[in-house]
């Protein structure tokens, strides 16, 4: 049994990660605007070194494992604060709590991408993206704020992130703490219903395809979690598994 911490653990995804990781009998570290152990806005950087520090003290320094589910939807209409939760909100938390992993017993840390990260090839070339992988949080924002789509700007914040976690993969490796990401597709959970309820937003994400034929629920994405935090994946690391009932399959068959 281990001591990890959760953001984004007050509603969905983030609320069944922690009710089967306590389940399995860990300790849980909650970050979260609300309703948790460490209550941050990721959307800062204050917030997000406050964060980092109280779930420092709250673990002794030391954490076996690291999930990473705060963010905001795409329908949301504050571009700039979408982009640094969902970008910032979690690479900053990464980098600050790696040292305490390091610390950990066989350590993980798992963050919550998004199918959507490669809906399209033209997102690795956006300004918006390479000022996320910058670190340039206030030219990422002052994009973002600039016009930009909010669905646009939500799945520029996903692959930027996916690209975070890809690219740690060769420093934390050789600092022994597994790294990888899930991508969900949609998922049955406030966000979701959020975009659901936006016009423009809600028959877009209707007329989105699960070969499947249904949105994911929270726990589905809570076990790929598990599975990728524990000893069963020793050998998984930079890895972003797919958990979107077969909808990145089929819009981009050949590219894996
Ligand atoms: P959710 O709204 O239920 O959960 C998001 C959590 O993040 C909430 O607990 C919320 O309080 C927290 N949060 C929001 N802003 C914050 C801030 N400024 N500081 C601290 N915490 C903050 O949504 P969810 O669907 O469970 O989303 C979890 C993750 O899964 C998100 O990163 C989301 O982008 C991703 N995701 C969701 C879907 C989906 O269809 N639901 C699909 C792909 C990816």
């Amino acid at each position: 049994m281990g001591t990890i911490a959760i953001s984004g653990c007050a509603t969905g995804i983030g609320a069944a990660t922690r009710k089967r990781l306590e389940a399995d009998g860990h300790r849980l570290i909650g970050v979260d605007i609300k309703d948790a152990e460490v209550i941050a806005d990721l959307s800062t950087a204050e917030g997000r070194a406050r964060a980092s520090s109280e779930v420092l003290r709250h673990s002794a320094q030391q954490l076996d494992g690291v999930v990473l589910c705060a963010g905001l939807g795409g329908h949301i209409r504050d571009n700039a604060r979408v982009l640094s939760v969902n970008y910032f909100g979690a690479v900053d938390l990464l980098d600050g709590l790696l040292p305490a992993l390091r610390s950990g017993r066989e350590p993980a840390a798992v963050v919550i991408c998004s199918n959507s990260a490669q809906l399209s090839p033209e997102f690795g070339s956006l300004p918006v993206v390479a000022a996320m992988l910058a670190g340039d949080e206030d030219e990422a924002r002052r994009i973002a704020a600039d016009g930009l789509p909010g669905q646009l700007v939500y799945m520029a914040s996903k692959h930027a992130l996916g690209c975070a976690v890809r690219r740690r993969a060769a420093a934390w490796g050789e600092a022994g703490v597994r790294l990888n990401a899930v991508a969900p597709g949609p998922v049955r959970t406030p966000l979701l219903q959020g975009g659901l309820d936006t016009p423009g937003d809600g028959d877009m994400i209707r007329a989105f395809k699960v070969p499947i034929g249904r949105f994911g629920e929270p726990e589905e994405i809570a076990n790929v979690v598990r599975f990728l935090l524990g000893p069963e994946c020793a050998f998984v690391h930079g890895s972003i598994w797919y958990a979107d009932g077969g909808a990145d399959a089929s819009l981009r068959p050949d590219r894996f």
